[in-house]
């Protein structure tokens, strides 16, 4: 298998069905447009198996995703989309960077509706928003399938706050980014787990994602809330 690319937290390999690629999961872990970073054991493999457990989840409610198989721990083989370089975040409760946007809404207050954001993933202008008419002026994307992203993340939520709330987990945002496959159909790829959601847990509000991370945390509780998150959602221990 050759390299042929590598992000932040995945290294992608070709495979000799061009149709698909291998995805291995990275132990790095960073924050702030790369500027942090740090390694968390068993990361990568936490990572895979949560995302691996939510898109099977999502498959099965109609929303289809690159996902093909998890053939061992940290490695993913996934559907070879065209990647759209753009960050589709939903959000359901005020957290984060909206804080710094939005008057009247503070950390924690309930939206009366779902938020969908585009953002422009580039680190070096640190991820501008952008709206429908700078998505199509950057021909990133056209009129049509960014109301599929839109429709695929809002739906993507639907199933996803239940799915999380049973295992008593609050789901406040996540982040998705979306592919075309050889046909031109919009796909969800990359990754869904605690890297791109904030979640918090429903009885004592303890933070289950990478914003303790974010927060300056020592590595060893990082590690303790990605082990946290694993047995709420996959079960039982990594391997
Ligand atoms: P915010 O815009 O508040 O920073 O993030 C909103 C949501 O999108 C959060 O759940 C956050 O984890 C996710 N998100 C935003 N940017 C990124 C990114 O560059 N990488 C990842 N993995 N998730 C992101």
């Amino acid at each position: 298998m050759e390299k042929v690319a590598e992000g932040k937290t995945k290294i992608i390999y070709s495979m000799p069905d061009l149709e698909k690629v291998t995805l291995k999961f990275k132990d790095d872990i960073t924050a702030f447009d790369g500027k942090k970073h740090d390694l968390i054991k068993d990361k990568g493999v936490i990572n895979a198996a949560i995302t691996t457990k939510l898109f099977r989840y999502l498959e099965k409610e109609g929303v289809s995703t690159h996902l093909v198989d998890l053939p061992q721990p940290g490695v993913m083989v996934a559907r070879n989309l065209k990647m759209i370089p753009l960050e589709v975040v939903c959000r359901n409760i005020a957290a984060g960077h909206i804080l710094e946007r939005l008057p009247g809404f503070k950390k924690g207050d309930s939206f009366p509706k779902p938020i969908v954001e585009f953002f422009l993933k580039n680190d070096s202008l640190h991820d501008p928003i952008l709206n429908d008419d700078h998505i199509q002026v950057l021909a990133l994307a056209n009129k049509r399938e960014i109301a599929e992203m839109k429709r695929l993340a809002l739906k993507t939520n639907e199933f996803l706050k239940p799915y999380l709330l049973k295992k008593e987990m609050i789901l406040a945002d996540f982040k998705l980014e979306f592919g075309r496959d050889s046909k031109g159909k919009i796909i969800v790829g990359d990754e869904l787990d605690c890297d791109s959601m904030r979640l918090w847990d429903i009885k004592t509000g303890e933070i289950l994602d990478k914003d303790v991370y974010r927060q300056g945390a020592p590595l060893e509780k990082v590690t303790e809330t990605y082990l946290k998150c694993y047995r709420k959602i996959v079960g039982g221990e990594p391997k």
